[in-house]
C-alpha cells in the first residue's frame, strides 16, 4: 500500500460549504483525516500538501442517505428478503455498501436489516477499513406485531410492552445503532394497508423508553396518521414515510421539531407508482391500491413540514427492483421538483442535516475548519443542475476521512502543472 499523504489540498475550487452561504472560490486544505482550512489558505500551511487542481469544480460534503438497506437485494420479490441465503446475502450488503459510496454517499442511517446481523457486520467491516463503505449507523430487523408485518420472513415480532422490551434488549445485544418499529401497514403488500396503525400507545412508548435508556434511537415506518402522532408522542426519533400526517400530526412536529426527523423514503412511493409495470406492478394497479393518493397526500404534507421548518431528509427505502442501489440522488431532485426545497435546501438536507442524523453534527456535512474530510469534487454546479449527483462520471474525486475512495482518471489534464506537486500520487490506486 502507497504511503499515503498527510496533506491534501484542493486548489481553486467552488466551495459549497452547507452552511446556507453561496458557493466561493477558494482553497481547501485537508490534514489526515480532517478539514483544517477552508478558503484563503496559506500557501506556507499547505506547502507540503498533495495539490488536486479543482479548476473550478464543486467541493461539497459527502451525501446522507436517511432511509438506508443495505441488506434489500434489488429484488422483485418480497419475500426474496427472507429466502437469500445468508451468505449470499451478506455479500449482496458489502456491495451495497460499496455502491453508495461509489455514488458519493458518505454517510448513512441504517432503516432496518433482512436479517439479524448483517447491518451490524458490514457496519464494523467498514470501520474496520477492510471493504469500503459510508459511515454506517446500523439497524436490526424491523420489529412488529402479529399480524401487522410487511414481510414476515424478515420481522422480528413482538407483542406488548414486555415484548417490545425484550426484542429492544436482544437488538441491542446484536449491536445496532438504532431500533425500527414498523407500525403500518404498506399497499404494495395487498393485505397491510397504509393507513392501518397496528401498534398500541404502550408498545411504542415501552420499545422507545427500552431503546433510550440504552441510548440508542427508534426510527418508524408510520404512513397512517395516527402512527406519526404516536411517534412524536412516544419520542420516535426519525419517522419514515409520515405520508398522511394530519393536521394534529403537523402541529406536533412543528412544536418537536428540534428533535424529530422525518425521512419520507420520497422515491419508493414515486417508482412503485410509475416504475414498477416491468416488475409486474403496473401503474393502474398501483393506483388501484391508493400509492397516487398516498403520493398526492404525502407531497402536500412533506411541503408544509418543509414551510414549519421541519427537518425532512433525504433517503428512499432503495434496493427493490425498480427504486435499485445506485440511484440514491433522485431523492434530491424530488425534494427539489416536488417539495419546493431549492437545489441548496436538499444539499443541507443531504449533509448538514445529515451530519446531525448521524449525531455528529460538528464533525460532518459541512466544508468547514475542524470537520472531517468526506468531501466530493464535483464536475459541475449541482446548485444548477441537481441531478449532476446522479450522475457517477461528474462525482470525480470522493474522500472520506481524509482517504481518496475515488480518484478522477479521466477528467482533462490540470493547467497549468506545478512542477513536484500536482496530483502527484495520481497512478496511485484508489484508497478504501
Ligand atoms: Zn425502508
Amino acid at each position: 500500500m502507497p504511503a499515503l499523504p498527510t496533506a491534501i489540498l484542493f486548489r481553486d475550487v467552488s466551495i459549497l460549504d452547507s452552511t446556507g452561504a453561496d458557493p466561493y472560490p477558494g482553497d481547501v486544505l485537508v490534514e489526515n483525516d480532517r478539514i483544517v482550512a477552508v478558503g484563503a489558505v496559506d500557501p506556507a500551511q499547505a506547502r507540503d500538501a498533495r495539490v488536486i487542481e479543482g479548476r473550478g469544480r464543486t467541493l461539497m460534503s459527502g451525501l446522507c442517505d436517511a432511509h438506508t438497506h443495505f441488506s434489500w437485494n434489488n429484488s422483485a420479490d418480497l419475500d426474496g428478503l427472507g429466502t437469500m441465503p445468508v451468505e449470499e446475502h451478506l455479500l449482496f450488503c458489502l456491495e451495497s455498501a460499496r455502491t453508495y459510496i461509489d455514488s458519493g454517499y458518505t454517510m448513512c442511517l441504517g432503516a432496518a436489516s433482512a436479517k439479524d446481523r448483517l447491518d451490524v457486520v458490514c457496519r464494523d467491516a467498514i470501520n474496520a477499513g477492510r471493504v469500503p463503505g459510508p459511515r454506517y449507523l446500523a439497524n436490526g430487523p424491523e420489529i412488529a406485531v402479529t399480524g401487522g408485518a410487511l414481510i414476515k420472513s424478515i420481522t422480528k415480532f413482538a407483542d406488548g410492552p414486555e415484548g417490545m422490551r425484550k426484542a429492544v434488549r436482544e437488538l441491542i445485544e446484536f449491536g445496532v445503532d438504532q431500533i425500527k418499529l414498523s407500525m403500518t401497514g404498506e399497499e404494495i403488500t395487498g393485505t397491510q394497508r397504509a393507513e392501518d396503525t397496528y401498534f398500541s400507545d404502550e408498545e411504542v412508548a415501552a420499545a422507545v423508553t427500552e431503546a433510550h435508556r440504552r441510548g440508542k434511537r427508534v426510527c418508524a415506518h408510520a404512513r397512517s396518521a395516527e402512527s406519526v402522532k404516536m411517534c412524536v408522542r412516544h419520542g420516535v426519533d426519525i419517522i419514515y414515510h409520515a405520508s398522511f400526517t394530519d393536521a394534529e400530526g403537523m402541529d406536533l412536529l412543528e412544536a418537536n421539531k428540534h428533535w424529530v426527523f422525518v425521512a419520507p423514503g420520497l422515491n419508493w412511493l414515486i417508482a412503485t407508482l410509475y416504475e414498477a409495470e416491468s416488475f409486474g406492478f403496473p401503474q393502474e394497479a398501483a393506483e388501484a391500491v391508493g400509492y397516487k393518493k398516498e403520493l398526492d397526500t404525502a407531497i402536500a404534507g412533506l411541503r408544509e413540514m418543509h414551510r414549519r421548518g421541519i427537518k425532512v431528509l433525504p433517503g428512499g427505502d432503495y434496493g427493490f427492483a425498480w427504486t435499485p442501489h445506485g440511484t440514491y440522488a433522485r431523492d434530491l431532485a424530488h425534494f427539489v421538483e416536488l417539495l419546493g426545497f431549492t437545489p441548496m435546501e436538499a444539499i443541507i438536507a443531504a449533509t448538514a442535516w445529515g451530519g446531525e442524523i448521524m449525531l455528529r453534527p460538528d464533525e460532518l456535512g459541512k466544508v468547514q475548519p475542524g470537520y472531517l474530510a468526506d468531501l466530493l469534487l464535483i464536475d459541475g454546479n449541482p446548485l444548477a443542475d441537481i441531478t449532476i449527483l446522479q450522475d457517477r462520471t461528474k462525482i470525480n474525486y470522493i474522500m472520506k476521512d481524509g482517504r481518496f475512495h475515488k480518484e478522477a482518471t479521466d477528467v482533462a489534464a490540470p493547467t497549468p502543472p506545478n512542477p513536484g506537486n500536482i496530483d502527484r500520487n495520481q497512478s496511485a490506486p484508489a484508497q478504501a
